[in-house]
């Protein structure tokens, strides 16, 4: 090669480097890759051997006690997988893709358990999203405990009249000037961890004229009176996490407490007042970021589901050969694997598009929630159908996931109002 051939040779090759992601040059962001750095391994190693050593085990018997599964969780604060720490670690990986592969992975053991985990994590993004640097440091280490003596926590946004149309809220804050306290009434309907936890994030009207726009996050420190569990629910699934009502009465809490102070709120519902646009809506803006994580906690049950079906169809036979020697149970599990794996990426595009500050233009994180939540009923559903009879059983752990899958079609916004958000961001139209 002449030396001209052999420098335009070099050019094309660092344009095309340069094309694909560069080698990092400053202000760039890490390059795309699908390839998991050591770190990431590490963790997916360390959750999945968590899930397999001490959540499955005591996946079944937590079902069926329908209770919340303290003595796992503080398995887990022992070894600092439930922890501040841990969850800081996960959040703070620049690629996004951390924290739905430790959730994943946890799922994949169990989703009762892994909620009873897990479920903390919604009242700490909201902390973490809304907060001053102070109300984190003071609020998300509470938020956990300690790990001799771990601690859950709650995100109440849900009422009786307000599901989906969080705009409907009808739990009220008021501020009195004279204590500077918010005096909170209300009550919140659905709650994970709702009246056992020691910190509750509450979304209240501070404006009902405003509806979504005029809401606020404000933290209830532990033992704060006039902030009661009402009834417990009882479940389709995830039986081993704790659901139920939240009541407030006349619930003072300090002036502090507001998520993000007072200075930003009044700034924020000026703006509205005045007609511009507001910046942020509390409850929307935690969903929004939680969306990915959610949907990776599906496809850890999916993939639950798939595994123990490929591994029934090789070993039962019926007609003389093994079951997954029929297209009809072989083709079923191509789908399922397709599926599984078409959602995770999904997940991981809207989680790494949360992570580097991305727009989401066309919902990716409705999206991504939206298609691991089906898939995850769906393969669960297939899998107790290629298990037979056994897969109807409660010997068989299938038909548990199937109960626990159909949560993720409902929660965090059903599939409808997935929907409906992304045919929104596609069209520009404002879809009903
Ligand atoms: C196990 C569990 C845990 C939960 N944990 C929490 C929690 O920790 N914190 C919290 O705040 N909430 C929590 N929730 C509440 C959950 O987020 C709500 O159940 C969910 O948002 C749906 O609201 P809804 O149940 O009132 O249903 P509804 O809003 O009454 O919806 C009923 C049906 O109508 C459809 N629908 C409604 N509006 C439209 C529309 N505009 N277009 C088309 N279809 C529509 C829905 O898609 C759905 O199919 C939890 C719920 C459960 C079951």
């Amino acid at each position: 090669m002449s030396d001209q051939a052999a420098v335009a040779e070099a050019e094309k090759e660092s344009v095309m480097a340069e094309a694909a992601g560069g080698d990092g040059a400053p202000g760039e962001g890490p390059k795309f890759t699908l390839e998991l750095n050591q770190d990431q391994k590490d963790i997916r190693e360390w959750v999945h051997g968590f899930a397999e050593g001490v959540v499955r085990p005591a996946a079944s018997e937590w079902d069926e006690r329908e209770e919340t599964p303290w003595p796992v969780i503080q398995e887990a604060a022992k070894i600092g997988l439930y922890s501040f720490e841990a969850l800081g670690q996960f959040f703070s990986d620049e690629t996004g893709l951390t924290l739905p592969i430790a959730n994943e992975e946890l799922f994949w053991g169990d989703a009762g358990i892994g909620m009873a985990i897990m479920g903390t994590s919604l009242a700490v993004a909201a902390i973490f999203g809304q907060g001053t640097p102070e109300q984190m440091g003071e609020w998300i280490p509470q938020c956990f405990g300690s790990a001799d003596e771990p601690k859950v926590a709650a995100f109440c946004a849900s009422e009786p009249d307000a599901g989906s149309d969080v705009s409907a809220i009808r739990t009220t804050a008021k501020y009195d000037e004279a204590s500077d306290e918010w005096v909170i009434n209300g009550q919140k309907a659905w709650a994970t961890n709702g009246g056992i936890a020691d910190v509750h994030v509450v979304i209240a009207s501070v404006d009902r004229e405003l509806g979504s726009r005029g809401h606020a996050a404000f933290v209830i420190p532990p033992g704060t009176k006039g902030c009661e569990q009402g009834a417990k629910v009882k479940k389709h699934g995830l039986r081993a996490s704790h659901t139920a009502d939240v009541h407030l009465d006349d619930c003072r809490v300090p002036g502090a407490c507001l998520l993000g102070g007072k200075e930003k709120l009044d700034e924020r519902l000026a703006r509205v007042r005045e007609g511009k646009k507001a910046k942020s809506q509390a409850a929307m803006q935690t969903f929004e970021a939680s969306r990915p994580t959610v949907g990776s906690q599906a496809i850890g049950i999916a993939r639950a589901a798939y595994e123990y079906a490929l591994e029934y169809a090789k070993e039962r036979s019926q007609f003389g050969r093994p079951i997954i020697e029929n297209q009809a149970i072989a083709f079923t599990l191509a789908d399922m694997k397709l599926e599984i794996d078409a959602a995770r990426l999904l997940v991981w595009r809207a989680a790494w598009m949360g992570r580097t500050g991305q727009k989401f233009e066309n919902a990716e994180g409705s999206m991504s929630k939206l298609k691991a939540g089906e898939v995850a009923v769906w393969a669960t559903e297939r899998a107790i159908q290629i298990l037979g009879g056994n897969g109807y059983t409660r010997e068989f752990p299938v038909e548990r996931m199937h109960r626990d899958a159909k949560i993720y079609t409902i929660f965090e916004g059903t599939s409808e109002i997935q929907r409906l958000v992304i045919s929104r961001a596609i069209s520009g139209v404002h879809v009903k």
